[in-house]
């Protein structure tokens, strides 16, 4: 009794009503769910937080068999399938954290018809006997989740996605629909051609939010920065992210004693307390609400005018959904980042507790939000090319490098010679603290072991203070001119770095904490 696509579409508005209890769906998320429904390959690429679970979990409801998730961590899986579970959707998963009898519960479960989506990993899937298994019963479609993981060009390839391809000989009848946040061409390109996709629809969403401003400052006064924020709103509603609870409630209570009426919200807080705090900011009971990225969730408030990073977010894919909280109606709102160095160490502390985090990749993406911070590159262009995407506009307008907010230091190819060098005298072996140590002309005992205060670059900065270089190694890594290499992160020159020596090029470094007054 499967219905038509049409009827299908009708039945899926009603599933994203009653079961997820959304009234809309988010950009692409339809066109994404029709590739299901009309049994057609697909690609979907949507930046983090764009929903792209939905586009498979919701359209599994309303076709018969079971839909096969391919999800490559434990965590995820377990998360997905518990909040399948909460909403009352027949979900489970398969995998080495489940014990003898609880997969033979599943696989009963399974041949009862009673699972409408089946979460596991893909050496898992793989196997023989899965393999087996399967086929014996009714599938509705495969999707393969972090589908960027098949692509040695993406950030986090993992070799056994490129098994799947044998998904089309196993099940030729079944349609295979694939899922990433990476946007890049040679990753989408990889993705069609190792799963063999058969004319698949390939649907991309926009990384781009031209209707936000973007301003990102290095912390002084932090309270002071996020008042001024608030100052431009008031009346307004908006989020001050904080790292940690202490942070959020102690910020809180500031606001508070200022005038504004904000309210906390962090995973240490009971659950009632934490509703009614996100229920007040809803309904705009409240205009600011002081959180931990523990708050937004599955929150849908289109009217957030702002939204203030208090603290550095822990990668550039959290602050693209963290800030991507502001403006989902399309009018112009203000996201501010304030960082600074004592923010990174907080995280790579909380992080040292998280083997998880340790093994992912943390701390090149918080070494990757730092850099995107320090550098006075436009911050829509950088944010879009950080998900793969073209960008186009000279200025875009809308973020403090653009608005010519920044202070630039005046001449900034002299300046770039004398670190490029500097890393050159030290014969490209040394990290970006060494180098900035020989420049400033510090008399540490390693130094002058190594004979570097006899370098001719030796004290060239001397005046400019070890924080500046440090924060100028930091932007011309960012700006392609500098690579770091390996686990001591050993500074050498790129193609590019090595044509600025010869003054081709057009690096941007900013003044250290200075802003310019408009
Ligand atoms: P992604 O996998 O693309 O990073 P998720 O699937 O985790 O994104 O969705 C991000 C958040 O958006 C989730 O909290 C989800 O519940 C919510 N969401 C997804 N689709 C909708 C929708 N149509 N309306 C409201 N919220 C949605
Ligand atoms: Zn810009």
């Amino acid at each position: 009794k499967d219905a038509s696509p049409a009827n299908a579409m009708v039945a899926v508005h009603q599933v994203l009503q009653e079961v997820w209890g959304y009234d809309s769906f988010r950009p692409l998320q339809e066109a994404s769910i029709r590739a299901v429904l009309d049994r057609r390959d697909s690609l979907t690429v949507l930046p983090t937080g764009g929903g792209k679970s939905l586009c498979f979990q919701a359209p599994s409801l309303c076709i018969d068999g079971m839909a096969v998730v391919v999800s490559p961590l434990i965590s995820l899986m377990k998360d997905q399938v518990d909040a399948l579970r909460a909403c009352g959707v027949n979900a489970a998963f398969i995998n080495s954290s489940l014990t003898q009898q609880e997969k033979r519960t599943v696989a009963d479960q399974i041949r009862a018809g009673q699972i409408k989506m089946l979460y596991v990993a893909p050496e898992r899937l793989l196997s023989n006997r899965m393999l087996e298994f399967l086929q014996q019963t009714p599938i509705s479609f495969f999707a393969i989740d972090e589908a960027h993981c098949i692509s040695n060009w993406g950030h986090d390839f993992r070799p056994e996605y490129r098994g799947l391809r044998i998904l089309k000989e196993w099940f030729p009848a079944a349609a295979v629909h694939a899922y990433t946040a990476t946007a890049s061409q040679p990753v989408r390109d990889d993705i069609l051609s190792q799963l063999e996709l058969r004319n698949a629809e390939v649907l991309v969403g926009d990384f781009d939010r031209p209707n936000l401003t973007y301003r990102m400052l290095r912390a002084n006064r932090r309270l002071q920065q996020v008042l001024d924020v608030i100052g431009r709103h008031r009346g307004e509603s908006g989020i001050v992210y904080c790292i940690s609870r202490k942070e959020v409630e102690r910020t809180a209570a500031a606001l508070n004693q200022m005038g504004t009426v904000a309210l906390p919200y962090h995973a240490g807080m009971s659950d009632d307390e934490r509703k009614n705090n996100q229920d007040a900011f809803i309904k705009d009971a409240c205009d600011v609400i002081v959180a931990t990225v523990a708050f937004g969730m599955g929150i849908d408030k289109s009217n957030v005018r702002f939204v203030v990073h208090a603290g550095m977010p822990k990668s550039i894919e959290h602050y693209q959904q963290e800030s991507g909280r502001a403006g989902r109606d399309g009018l112009e709102s203000e996201c501010v980042l304030i960082y600074s160095g004592g923010d990174v160490v907080t995280w790579k502390k909380i992080m040292q507790g998280d083997s998880q985090a340790a093994s992912g990749g943390a701390i090149e993406s918080l070494e990757a939000i730092n850099q995107l911070c320090c550098s006075p590159v436009c911050r829509h262009k950088a944010l879009v090319e950080h998900f793969g995407q073209p960008y186009t506009h000279e200025n875009c307008g809308g973020c403090d490098v653009c608005l010519d907010e920044i202070a630039l230091v005046e001449d900034p190819i002299t300046l770039s010679q004398k670190i490029l060098s500097c890393v050159l005298r030290v014969q490209e072996r040394f990290g970006a603290a060494h180098t900035a140590k020989v420049l400033v002309g510090s008399s540490e005992q390693r130094i002058l072991q190594l004979g570097h205060d006899k370098l001719s670059t030796y004290g060239l900065l001397s005046g400019d203070g070890l924080d500046a270089v440090r924060m100028w190694i930091d932007q011309l890594a960012q700006q392609g001119y500098l690579r770091r290499t390996g686990e001591y992160q050993v500074l050498s020159l790129s193609d590019s770095g090595r044509r600025l020596l010869h003054r081709d090029g057009d690096p941007r470094l900013s003044v250290p904490g200075q802003k310019k007054s408009s």
